[in-house]
């Protein structure tokens, strides 16, 4: 029980959970390869030695023990701040704690439906906080033919649904996709993607269970591989995890561990709840990733004497525009936060969606200036190995020099975070992964259309145009989209 040390993690994940990659079944996940620096990644988090860190990631319980601020519900705009910094702290494996987040969210609301329900999940929450445990967002589902209703398609089982009723328990089958980090976590917080109808009452599940469950598979997926120099690679050969493909083949999940089953009117309820939590963590990654680019575009510029050119400053100030926009979404989020009826502080939802749609759907864009300044080594640059024989360094200390105070090596290093964030292999999947991941760029539009003020924008479009007459209500069909 307590705050875990990082090799306590490592060993808490030797516990016979099925893994598969590249091919091959994963004997220890401990100990191979492919995992090595995601697992290094997921333990630093666990890092509460470092006084920096520990003041960041680690809160006095209501027990006056020491407790990691993954776990501390914000009630003030201060501890809602504390968990932006928190974020800003640790890997996407303590981000996806968002799932258990969503929980709290709509804890009340599935109580006054089912009080069990929010027992539940009271259970599991102390459970993940007093072992400080790690959990992934087990949301999105096979989903077959998009066009079809969960009970529509070809085979029942792409969405996951519930097979058997039990005394003890439910029996689950189906298969999650993309899920970040699955195989290194100790909770599965499984949830509905979607809302769902009175045909699809099977459907409208919510529960958690350990990867190590009987009949639980998860074939993994990842950008990095094995070893990967920090030189060529800064930013993933330091930092990586992989996504899982989990495969629920009929596990039994015990009734004091389902949040959720057969009550259909909830199910969109949990998926609402968790894009906020999960939009907010892709909003923080997006505003800092943006800050970086602009910087990684100015000092490519200074180095290679084209900083002054004014079409330079004018796609960085693009940059800067993007960054900002970001970084002031983020900041109105969190100042103009909101309250559940439970106490809990959360961001406000609008400036979440808002500044989530706005990170990915100009991302590629933005993608382009910092290519377009910095030229084709973003792509061409020989590797470390090269550099660093001797029959090739005069070579590169000859030919990539620009001017006087621009180290060769340091050229090196900054090509190579261009590259490795933009254009190579984490740089693609950053390209996917911006749009879809906390929900498409569609979702961010439903939520922000729902929540915007559009009573209050009428009204004052009624004043100016010297309309008299209230507003007609809103279509129905409108407030549904
Ligand atoms: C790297 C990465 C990490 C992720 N991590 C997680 C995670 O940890 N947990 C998790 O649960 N999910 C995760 N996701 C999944 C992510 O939330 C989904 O990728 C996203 O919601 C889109 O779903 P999809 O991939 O099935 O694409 P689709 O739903 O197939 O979307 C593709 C396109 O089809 C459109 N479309 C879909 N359905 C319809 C329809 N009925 N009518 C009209 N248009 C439609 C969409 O609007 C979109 O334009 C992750 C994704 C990525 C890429």
């Amino acid at each position: 029980m307590g705050m875990k040390t990082p090799e306590q993690y490592i060993a808490s994940l030797r516990d016979g959970r099925e893994l598969f990659m590249d091919g091959r079944k994963i004997a220890d996940v401990t100990r191979d390869p492919s995992f090595r620096v995601a697992i290094e990644t997921a333990a630093r988090d666990y890092d509460y030695v470092n006084p920096a860190h520990r003041a960041i990631r680690t809160y006095t319980m209501e027990n006056g023990e020491l407790g990691n601020r993954l776990f501390q519900i914000p009630r003030n705009a201060e501890e809602l701040q504390a968990r932006v910094a928190l974020l800003r702290s640790v890997s996407i494996l303590s981000a996806t704690a968002s799932s258990l987040f969503a929980l709290l969210h709509v804890k009340d609301e599935i109580g006054a439906v089912n009080a069990q329900y929010a027992k539940n999940i009271e259970r599991l929450y102390q459970h993940c906080r007093d072992n400080d445990l790690r959990i992934a967002e087990v949301i999105t589902d096979a989903k077959g033919d998009r066009s079809r209703h969960p009970a529509k398609q070809d085979d029942p089982d792409l969405y996951l649904r519930v097979v058997a009723r039990k005394p003890d328990g439910i029996v689950v089958r189906g298969a999650k996709l993309h899920i970040t980090g699955a195989a290194l976590v100790h909770e599965l917080i499984v949830l509905p993607t979607k809302a769902m109808g009175l045909e699809e009452v099977d459907y409208a599940v919510a529960f958690s269970v350990p990867p190590a469950t009987k009949g639980v598979k998860i074939v993994n997926r990842s950008y990095a591989h094995g070893e990967m120099s920090t030189f060529d690679y800064p930013v993933s050969g330091h930092h990586n995890m992989p996504e899982g493909f989990v495969i629920f083949d009929d596990v039994f999940v015990p009734w004091e561990r389902v949040f959720l089953c057969g009550e259909y009117q909830l199910a969109g309820t949990f998926a609402h709840a968790l894009g906020l939590w999960e939009r907010v963590g892709s909003l923080i990654f997006a505003a800092d990733r943006a800050r970086l680019m602009v910087g990684a575009a100015q000092l490519i510029a200074e180095y290679n004497g084209i900083d002054k050119a004014s079409h330079v400053v004018d796609k960085i100030t693009e940059l800067i525009f993007y960054a900002e926009i970001l970084r002031m979404s983020l900041d109105t989020a969190i100042r103009e936060y909101e309250t559940a009826p439970s106490g809990m502080v959360y961001p406000n939802a609008l400036a979440v969606n808002v500044g989530k749609y706005h990170a990915a759907s100009n991302y590629h864009s933005m993608v382009r200036p910092l290519h377009d300044i910095s030229g084709g080594l973003v792509v061409t640059l020989p590797v470390e190995a090269d550099y660093r024989n001797p029959e090739l360094t005069p070579y590169f200390e000859k030919y990539l020099h620009t001017k006087p105070g621009v180290a060769v090596e340091d050229r090196m290093k900054l090509y190579n975070l261009i590259r490795d964030i933009s254009a190579d292999a984490y740089g693609g999947w950053e390209l996917v992964t911006t749009l879809q991941a906390g929900g498409g760029l569609t979702a961010q539009k439903i939520v922000s259309y729902r929540t915007y003020d559009l009573a209050g924008a009428k009204q004052e479009a009624l004043r100016a145009a010297g309309i008299a007459r209230p507003a007609a209500p809103q279509a129905a069909a409108a407030r549904r989209a």
